[in-house]
């Protein structure tokens, strides 16, 4: 089973349709591979995996070629929802502590905090227009008893962690960031902000370019070959010919891309909608009044955010088939789950829906390594639809450990778990099925 979504899903021709692509100009600048070439990396995919690994490997003097088979941010990287913030496991506290103890959880929270620093040191470093917003991430109780939750949390963060964080009351909450229905009191922490993700990932592969790294768009990589310790990546258009392989294609990965993938990943769906910009007298008849990134305690949490140019932008998850009949069933579903949540707004009209792939894994963890298989073929995915930061320093800790600047056990043991096989991985759909269903139940208890 190659593919878990309806091809549409994987379809680079068909228009994306997000907000964040009006505001970037059009990016069909790199040309398709037409020939054979030989470096030492070969890196698939160009989102903030792929990019922030290229730039960080040929810093350390390698030389490196980018195979993306739609255009540079393509796929997660520039459709996602901009919360450059921590969290890309789906292991409760008590789970990571539970497995990996606390000298390692503390590592792993110190890793997803570097992430957020390492993107505004690339914004700064490659003068990147990125609009960050925002001072940390607000966590919402969609109920009274969900406080409690917020509470443990709190209490982890500031003691396992050591994240800068804060409770709020529910008039707190309404003084310092925003009113909503189901607002009971809220956790600041105060780690992340907001960014336009196609700017920065248009921002990664501007910079990639002007270091002369070899990029190549629409160059799908279809088959692949090992003969004489050198891989050969073929795309329709041509051959690369490398010593060693970087797999960045997260969520948009095939599981024939490389054996050893059959069965180790599950990508999820989930939908963003934007509205049209709103005044500040909407935005103060709704009580809104913070750029910071905000979500709440569900299970199949929601994500929402105030842009740079006032529009309001609404997430969640959801989607099991990904066929263009399911993506218009979402689209109402989550409008009418926006209008609940912001009645003030319930007339303001929406102008952009879209959808996308992130990727978890079996044992809910990132990952970063190379395939016992193969040593010569290294990852770093599943991030658990967290990885603006995430998939940016991934990129730059397995570009350290390719060019030996850092071993594997430098980074927590939460990274480098081996990517291991669902159990009876062709029933993967119907795991996430139930999981969904129960959630769904979880989240409307009282
Ligand atoms: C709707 C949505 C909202 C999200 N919101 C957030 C958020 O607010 N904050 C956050 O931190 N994270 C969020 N995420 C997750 C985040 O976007 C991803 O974790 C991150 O972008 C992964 O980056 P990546 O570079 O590893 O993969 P991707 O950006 O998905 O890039 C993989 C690339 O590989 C290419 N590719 C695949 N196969 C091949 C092949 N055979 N040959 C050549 N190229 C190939 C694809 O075309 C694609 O461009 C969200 C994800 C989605 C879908």
């Amino acid at each position: 089973m190659a593919r878990l979504y309806d091809t549409s899903m994987y379809d680079r021709t068909r228009p994306v349709g997000s907000f964040w692509e009006t505001t970037v100009p059009s990016p069909m600048v790199d040309p398709p591979l037409s020939h054979t070439l030989h470096c030492d990396t070969a890196i698939i995919g160009s989102g903030f995996t792929g990019l922030s690994a290229a730039l960080h490997l040929a810093e350390a003097g390698e030389q490196v070629c980018i195979l993306e088979a739609g255009t540079p941010g393509w796929g997660a990287s520039g459709r996602n929802g901009g919360f450059c913030c921590v969290g890309s496991t789906r292991l409760s506290d008590e789970e990571l502590l539970q497995r990996f103890g606390r000298d390692e959880t503390y590592r792993f929270f110190q890793h997803q905090r570097d992430g957020v620093e390492l993107v505004r040191h690339l914004a700064q470093q490659y003068n990147l227009s990125i609009d960050a917003q925002g001072n940390g991430e607000i966590q919402v109780a969609h109920r009274p008893s969900r406080r409690s939750a917020l509470e443990n949390q709190y209490a982890f963060f500031k003691d396992v962690a050591e994240y800068p964080c804060v409770l709020w009351t529910s008039e707190e909450l309404t003084e310092k960031a925003l009113q909503i229905p189901e607002g009971y009191g809220a956790l600041w922490l105060g780690v992340g902000f907001g960014l336009n993700p196609m700017k920065y990932v248009q921002g990664l592969a501007t910079a990639v370019r002007q270091r002369a790294i070899a990029l190549y768009a629409h160059s799908p990589v279809e088959a692949w070959e090992k003969t004489d310790a050198k891989h050969q990546l073929h795309t329709p258009g041509g051959t690369v010919v490398a010593r060693r392989v970087l797999i960045a294609t997260n969520g948009y990965t095939s599981e024939a891309l490389f054996p050893a993938f059959e069965g180790r990943l599950l990508p999820v769906m989930s939908n963003i909608l934007t509205t049209r910009p709103l005044t500040s007298e909407e935005l103060a008849a709704q009580g809104w009044h913070t750029e910071t990134p905000v979500f709440n305690t569900q299970n199949l949490l929601f994500y929402f955010r105030l842009l740079a140019d006032g529009r309001f932008l609404f997430g969640g998850r959801g989607g099991m088939v990904g066929s263009q009949e399911e993506s218009d069933r979402r689209r109402h579903v989550l409008t009418q789950q926006f209008r609940r949540t912001f009645p003030a707004w319930s007339e303001v009209e929406i102008t952009h829906f879209w959808n996308g792939l992130a990727c978890t894994s079996a044992n809910l963890t990132p990952h970063i390594g190379s395939f016992a298989e193969d040593p010569s073929v290294f990852y770093a995915l599943a991030y658990h639809g967290n990885g603006v930061a995430a998939a940016t320093w991934s990129g730059r800790a397995i570009a350290q450990i390719m060019t030996d600047q850092a071993q594997l056990t430098d980074f927590s043991a939460v990274y480098r778990q081996p990517l291991k096989a669902f159990p009876l991985p062709g029933l993967r759909m119907w795991y996430l099925r139930s999981l969904y269903a129960l959630y769904t139940l979880q989240d409307a208890l009282p």
